[in-house]
């Protein structure tokens, strides 16, 4: 009997056009498209109990119409999997009278479109955002939330397909967002996922303000991390895995000379029981690292002109200061009088180079190209993919 790690893989070969994901509640999440006798249906199964039906919970569309289904659906079967499911969509869709409206007829779309339409004019006399429509009236876009500035959220017409949008990129929204199909309940939606976000882009701002962050180039709500200079060549870096829940999934990763980095790993993790709920993130670290105040960025107020850059400091490798990816050169070695600094993409190769580099628990030790002293680093933290 296969156990529900390789069913998972056989259905994932077999349906190609389906995902698997985790819901927030660690449910496994089965969403995508199949084709079943000659019918494509988009679905969405949640299946706690996988292979089992048991408390399942599964929305299937196919053309306009959209139905939902849990395990007490008369015509699903007490001895069904997950496969038989997906086997008898057309059936299950049939039951509920989809087969005759098969085919939208061009009054049907037309109406479907005057839906959405109608409740553009509606939504236009709002003062609580602005709404832009493109001249073939295919896309539209919302902004200038209430509030929350900076957000958007781009929408194809009449399909409500999100095409572009302002949240944290960490998260798959399209599997959050599958199942709205009026533009209200869609911009209901993710308004209430703004005010749930607070918390999360609240921890940022005094970052963003009051700290020297180098990374990302220029920081955008859809960025789920930042890292700052601590002190001279020395760095944080903070992700927040969850937005939903910034404090719980947030880690705080010491960039730097070794030596620094083992004792202020130490500060941090002694510091972390004292941690104070009622503090954002910027004061708690703040509080753990015994500090008035982060450096600031160089210049007047902490202002910077994009033509007055900062003291920049090429690498010493590749002789460059931003590569294409927006990285800086961050890494330097052990040795005090040594000033080299170099991009971790560069420092990675030329460590591939070296006999006696090697990496152990993500951390890679070397020597310093220039001065030849140790220096360790872990590329996982600076280099994406
Ligand atoms: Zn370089
Ligand atoms: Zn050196």
């Amino acid at each position: 009997m296969p156990n529900s790690k390789d069913l998972l893989e056989q259905l994932l070969l077999r349906y190609e056009g389906i995902t698997s994901s985790h819901t927030r509640k660690g449910e496994l999440c089965l969403s995508g498209i199949v084709q079943i006798k000659e019918t494509w249906f988009t679905i969405k199964l949640i299946c706690p109990k996988f292979p089992k039906l048991e408390e399942m919970h599964l929305s299937v569309q196919q053309s306009i119409k959209v139905e939902t289904f849990t395990e007490t659906y008369t015509e699903i079967e007490a001895n069904w999997n997950v496969f038989d499911l997906i086997e008898n969509l057309p059936k299950l869709m049939n039951k509920n009278g989809i087969q005759k409206q098969n085919l939208i007829t061009d009054a049907q779309q037309l109406e479907l479109q005057q839906n959405i339409y109608t409740e553009i004019a509606i939504l236009s006399k709002s003062d609580d955002f602005e709404i832009e429509l493109n001249e073939a009236f295919t896309l539209i876009r919302f902004s200038k939330f209430n509030q929350q500035e900076q957000h958007f959220l781009e929408l194809s017409l009449p399909s409500l397909q999100i095409t572009k949008h302002s949240l944290p990129d960490c998260i798959n929204w399209e599997t959050l967002f599958q199942n709205f199909f009026t533009l209200n309940s869609l911009l209901e939606q993710f308004r209430k996922y703004l005010e749930e976000l607070h918390e999360f882009y609240d921890n940022f701002v005094d970052i963003d303000e009051l700290c020297h962050v180098l990374q990302p180039r220029s920081p955008s709500t859809k960025d789920n991390w930042r890292l700052f200079l601590l002190r001279e060549h020395v760095f944080l870096k903070l992700v927040i895995t969850d937005p939903f829940a910034p404090i719980s999934s947030m880690s705080l990763k010491i960039l730097g000379p070794t030596e620094d980095v083992e004792q202020l790993r130490r500060t941090y993790s002694e510091g972390l029981c004292n941690w104070d709920a009622e503090m954002d993130i910027h004061k708690n670290l703040l509080r753990i690292f015994d500090l008035c105040f982060f450096p600031m960025r160089p210049g007047i107020d902490g202002e910077l002109t994009d033509g007055a850059v900062e003291e920049q400091q090429f690498c010493n490798i590749c002789y460059c200061y931003h590569l294409d990816d927006g990285d800086i050169p961050l890494i330097s070695c052990d040795n005090r009088q040594c000033t080299m600094i170099y991009h971790a993409v560069c420092l990675r190769e030329w460590f591939n180079t070296l006999s006696d580099g090697k990496t152990f628990l993500k951390v890679s030790f070397g020597n310093c190209p220039f001065c030849k002293a140790t220096l360790s680093t872990s590329f996982v933290e600076l280099i994406k993919n």
